[in-house]
């Protein structure tokens, strides 16, 4: 064999090997694109159905709304046809003009319609009569108004009176108003949203309708359809609460269509959207495969440019995916309003857009009152009715460049316009009596925090941040009210945050000191009975009183340890006196009312006591009155298990809470410590009164009582002739260091050893 005819037989093999993994490669090559094809069609549907399926529950959240709202009024026809027909009108007149509807009208039983503006009608054939007298609430199909030629949709409910049905309330609505609540822009608005009854009828469509279907005409018949007949899609719509989706060609277009059952008049939202648009992207990655499969035959580069490709593409559809999933991040589910992400991008583009000297702004931060009383009451669902109503409410009173978003649970916040401050309140009065009116189904408190905008380039969030501290320092109020902020409270959080970083450190080095006051015996103005532990800070060779720090403690915990602290200082000195031998008086304790929550206070009390061998009966723990209006309950408790370990028990600044000593009378409390506002004017006669009548209770309870604040021989006589037992003031003595205390105590005279 020669060289030559080697070299040919070779090549030979050579080339139907390369012809093979040519073949091979290019089979490979259009199988891989196949399946790349079929995951991403796949993969593209179920995001679809993910998105259909958001879109499906802002509208029924929108729907359920504004049913709500009608609902919110019903209570006031129970009795309507009592009224004369003037009254009739007067009430269907003022609900029409504060409501959201252009018309409200109430039906009798027999169907006799009276609208305020259009006067009456026989509405006895409407379904939303014949619906709402069956006991349902929901939203009419669109058809010519009954008054009027233009099409509106009727959101109706039952007007009951007592457990019967009497009448139905309907509130209509512009049909152009209600297709804007379910209009959706996902897909780049290359999708519809329908709402269709059980039998496929389309009840609601959107502005942007890419079907152009009639309302009341079937949805399913309007097209052909691909994947399942109609009367498998019907089958599957029926049971509530069923999602799913179909194939159907229209206008020689293939669409694909997702389905979802919402809580709405027994009704089904199905949104389309053309296969090319939600394929498009797909096709564009085959077709550039094939080519690129076909020109390039060697294995690497083919491998490697169409990995590359499908990796490239893959992140592109990924990326189209993810910004459908972002656009519905920036709904709230709730309320179907912008959420917070988008609020805050709506408010950068309002004021990238204003010309600063053209508009002001005001960021208002609102909040309702003890929302959880609602929850507790009415349940979440109806909370969360109630939430949505509030949308409904403050989205009708914006105007043009203005914005809000429901912040998270009940708290809102609304970017208004405004050109003065009585600007301001006249938006924030009206929104108090719009939910006044018609928000009727629980009394709501509001506070409002405003943060007027100076800067127009300050990111929302801080705006937010102000406005809601403006509206903290208000929060509790038992009327709707509001706060403007201002720095000094940007200084207050500021100066807490500062005494936060330092606290822990400041405990551990010793910077806390207990002081002792002392008390005296009022029948013997000589005779110190003890005293009471006030705890103070030394900080920089400053002492910082009380009230610039305990309220913060309170606020976030921290006093648990600062009266543990106290506690033991007393106790160790308590021991000292002990083991010296000296006459041992009783040191009352301040105790926050955040350790009341604690499981073992007390027994973390009595293990002090033990780890020190002092007995119990050396302390009074001092409570101040305020907590057993909040939790008499907490407090009985409590003050059982202080009692049984053998402590002493006083109520402080009795007089400034809203308990009363009948309140108290089963507590097993030792001292009565009256406040000394009681004794701002010592010739005050009623005030003198008072007091006389709560040191003689107390006594009928057997329980001592003290006067603090004392500042004037005055107020000593008073209180001497008033039997008032024990007195504590600077009249007598301030608060001083332990080693004072000590001194002015156990003097020589008084030691008894
Ligand atoms: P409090 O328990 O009612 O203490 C009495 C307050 O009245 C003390 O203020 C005391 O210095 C002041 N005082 C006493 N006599 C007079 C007087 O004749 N005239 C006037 N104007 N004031 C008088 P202080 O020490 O500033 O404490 C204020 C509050 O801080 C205390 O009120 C108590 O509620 C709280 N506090 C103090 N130490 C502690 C502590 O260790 N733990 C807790 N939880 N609270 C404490
Ligand atoms: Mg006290
Ligand atoms: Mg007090």
């Amino acid at each position: 064999m020669t060289m030559k005819s080697i070299f040919k037989s070779s090549k030979a093999k050579y080339t139907v090997f390369l012809s093979l993994i040519t073949a091979l490669v290019v089979f490979a090559g259009l199988l891989y694109i196949f399946s790349v094809n079929l995951v991403l069609q796949q993969d593209n549907r179920l995001h679809f159905d993910e998105i259909a399926s958001e879109t499906a529950n802002s509208i029924e959240h929108k729907l359920n709304a504004h049913i709500s709202a009608i609902g919110s009024y019903a209570y006031r026809f129970s009795d309507f046809e009592n009224l004369s027909e003037n009254e009739q009108l007067a009430v269907l007149d003022e609900i029409t003009r504060t409501s959201i509807f252009s018309d409200v009208v109430y039906i009798d039983e027999r169907g006799n319609g009276l609208s305020s503006q259009f006067g009456e009608a026989s509405l006895f054939q409407r379904e939303y009569f014949r619906d709402g007298m069956r006991g349902n609430s929901s939203v009419s199909g669109s058809a010519t108004g009954d008054f009027s030629n233009e099409r509106m949709n009727m959101f109706y409910v039952p007007v009951m009176t007592g457990e019967e049905i009497t009448g139905v309330l309907a509130g209509s609505l512009e049909i152009d108003y209600v297709s804007t609540l379910i209009d959706t822009d996902s897909f780049n608005g290359n999708t519809s949203s329908y709402v269709v009854d059980k039998s496929g009828s389309v009840v609601l469509k959107p502005l942007g309708d890419i079907l152009h279907v009639e309302t009341g005409v079937s949805l399913l018949e309007s097209v052909t359809l691909t994947s399942d007949s109609e009367l498998e899609i019907l089958t599957k719509i029926s049971p509530s609460e069923t999602q799913g989706n179909f194939l159907f060609d229209y206008n020689d277009d293939s669409y694909f269509a997702s389905y979802k059952a919402i809580d709405c008049g027994d009704w089904v939202v199905i949104t389309v959207v053309r296969s090319s648009d939600i394929l498009a992207v797909t096709h564009n990655v085959m077709s550039m495969m094939v080519i690129f499969t076909i020109v390039f035959t060697v294995i690497a580069a083919t491998a490697i440019i169409i990995t590359g490709i499908r990796n490239w593409k893959s992140k592109n559809v990924l990326n189209n995916i993810i910004s459908e999933r972002d656009n519905l991040k920036f709904i709230d589910p709730l309320t179907g309003g912008p959420s917070l992400e988008r609020f805050i991008e709506n408010v950068r583009t309002i004021f990238d857009s204003t010309a600063p000297e053209t508009h002001t702004y005001a960021m208002i931060s609102m909040d309702i009152n003890k929302f959880r009383a609602v929850n507790d009451h009415l349940g979440y669902e109806e909370g969360n009715k109630i939430l949505a109503k509030l949308a409904v409410l403050i989205e009708r009173s914006l105007t043009e460049g203005e914005t809000f978003t429901r912040k998270n649970a009940d708290s809102f916040c609304i970017l208004i316009n405004y050109v003065s401050d009585i600007d301001i309140f006249g938006r924030i009065d009206t929104i108090i009596s719009d939910v006044y009116y018609q928000i009727e189904e629980f009394k709501l408190i509001l506070s409002f925090g405003i943060c007027k905008v100076d800067d127009l380039t300050m990111d929302a969030r801080s705006l937010i941040d102000r406005a809601d501290l403006a509206r903290r320092t208000i929060k509790g109020n038992n009327e709707s009210s509001y706060a403007f902020f201002d720095n000094n409270m940007l200084n207050k959080i500021r100066e807490e945050k500062r005494i936060e970083n330092v606290m822990e450190y400041a405990l551990e080095s010793n910077e806390f000191k207990v002081y002792l006051q002392p008390k005296y015996d009022l029948n013997n103005h000589s005779l110190i009975i003890g005293a009471e532990a006030l705890v103070r800070w030394f900080r920089g060779g400053k002492m910082i009183p009380p009230g610039g720090f305990i309220p913060i403690f309170e606020k976030n915990g921290f006093i648990t340890k600062i009266d543990k602290f106290v506690f033991e200082e007393v106790c160790k000195q308590q021991k000292i006196w002990l083991n010296r031998g000296f006459d041992m008086r009783t040191i009352s304790v301040n105790m926050s009312r955040m350790n009341l929550q604690e499981p073992h206070f007390v027994r973390d009390l009595y293990d002090i006591c033990t780890k020190y061998n002092v007995p119990t009966k050396y302390f009074e723990i001092e409570i101040t009155e305020s907590v057993a209006f909040e939790n008499l309950e907490t407090l009985t408790r409590v003050f059982n298990e202080l009692k049984n370990y053998g402590f002493h028990i006083s109520i402080d600044d009795f007089g400034t809470g809203y308990s009363s000593l009948n309140m108290l009378k089963n507590l097993p409390v030792d001292v009565l410590k009256i406040d000394r506002s009681f004794l701002s004017d010592a010739k005050n006669e009623r005030a003198n009164n008072i007091i006389s009548h709560v040191i003689s209770l107390a006594l009928s309870l057997h329980m001592k009582t003290i006067c603090e604040g004392i500042e004037t021989e005055e107020q000593v006589n008073l209180l001497s002739s008033l039997r008032c037992d024990m007195a504590q003031g600077f009249y007598f003595a301030r608060p001083m260091p332990i080693e004072d205390y000590e001194k002015l105590l156990y003097s020589d005279a008084e030691l008894t050893v």
